[in-house]
Formats: C-alpha cells, structure tokens, sequence
C-alpha cells in the first residue's frame, strides 16, 4: 500500500479513564494523554513528536486499573491542562505538518477524540480522513487484526517503552510504518 496524497503520516495513540470492570461507560471515558509521532510518508521516518496530560472532568480521579495499565498518575492528570487548552496546543504543533494523514491503531482513538470533543461542545479536531494502521497492517502481513505487541512479535521487534503510554504506543507504531506502507 503506498499513499502518495500525503507528506507525513500523524500517528496518535490516546489513553482515556477506565476500569476494569468497565463501570466507566464508553461516554465516560476521557483522554488524559495525547502520544503522538509524526512520520515522513516518503522516507518513513520519524521527523517530531508530541505528548501532552489532560485532566479528566467526569472521572479526575484515576482508577488504581487505570494507574496500572497507563502507568499515568494522579499527578500527572492533576497537574496537566483541560482538553481544550491540550488540543489547541496539540493542533498548532500539528499543523506545521499541514498535509498530514491520521493514523491510529484501530478506530478507537478517532471515536475517543468524537467523545471528547462532544463533552466540551468543540469540533472533532481532524478532517474526514483516517488510516486504521491495525487494519492496514493485518491486511499487508495477511493476519487477523491483532493488539500492538503481536504486530511487533510479528515482525520481530520488540515492544520499547511501555505498553499502554501514549506517547510509548506511538512510537512502536511508527516503528511498524515499513511493514504497513511503502517508502519513496
Ligand atoms: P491502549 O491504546 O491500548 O493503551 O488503550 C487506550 C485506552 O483504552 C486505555 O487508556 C484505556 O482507557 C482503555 N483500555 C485499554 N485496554 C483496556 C482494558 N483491558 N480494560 C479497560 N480499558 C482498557
Ligand atoms: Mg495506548
């Protein structure tokens, strides 16, 4: 697959409150990281990257799951900004790479930022345009969709960082690039 109509692919991965019980409805899960790493789509290199806390309003208390599997703390959230300073910062470094394409793993990350900009009566903060990289890359490697660290396994890299970090998530993801779309 190549995609010759943009000049940088903007891979982002969220994390959002939750539990493991799932006592949090889907309505109530907030982002509280933005990880996100801009990739040349002709070299397919990483160029810059981007992460940012975001305190939570429904939920500002983070569950001892959540803690858990992010590895984000309390004072992470508590000191960070609310969602509509985050994104305007977030948009303003994203829009250096102006002709971009959205990438994330799976549809979840998009519909999240759909929560989150509903909550805050603000627009969703991407043109139409979306890459599911799980897809792309089950559909290159000719497997079943599949969680980031099989990719990896895949392909035999290893996981770097920690698994369920933004910021973390988003760079193995970039790793994964060559094994989804082509260089120039
Ligand atoms: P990920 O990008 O896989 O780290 O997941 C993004 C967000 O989805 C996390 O920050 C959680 O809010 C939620 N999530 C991921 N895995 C789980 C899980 N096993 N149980 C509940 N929520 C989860
Ligand atoms: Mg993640």
């Amino acid at each position: 697959m190549t995609n010759n109509n943009h000049k940088n692919y903007l891979i982002i991965d969220l994390e959002a409150t939750c539990c493991k019980e799932r006592i949090i409805t889907r309505e109530a899960m907030e982002i509280i990281e933005i990880g996100a790493v801009v990739v040349d789509a002709g070299t397919l290199d990483v160029v810059d990257e981007y992460t940012t806390f975001i305190k939570p309003i429904l939920n500002p208390t983070l569950t001892d799951f959540c803690k858990t599997l992010t590895t984000i703390t309390q004072d992470d959230v508590d000191n960070a900004i609310g969602y509509k300073e985050a994104i305007e910062a977030f948009k303003t470094w994203s829009s250096q790479y102006e002709e971009y394409l959205f990438c994330s793993w799976g549809d979840y990350d998009k519909n999240q930022f759909i929560l989150d900009a509903k909550l805050h009566n603000l627009d969703y903060p991407f043109n139409e345009e979306h890459l599911n990289i799980k897809k792309a890359f089950a559909k290159q490697q000719n497997i079943k969709p599949c969680g980031l660290d099989r990719a990896l396994a895949h392909v035999g890299l290893e996981l770097e960082g920690t698994h369920h970090r933004g910021i973390d998530d988003a760079r193995n993801m970039a790793r994964l690039m060559p094994f989804i779309v082509q260089s120039s």
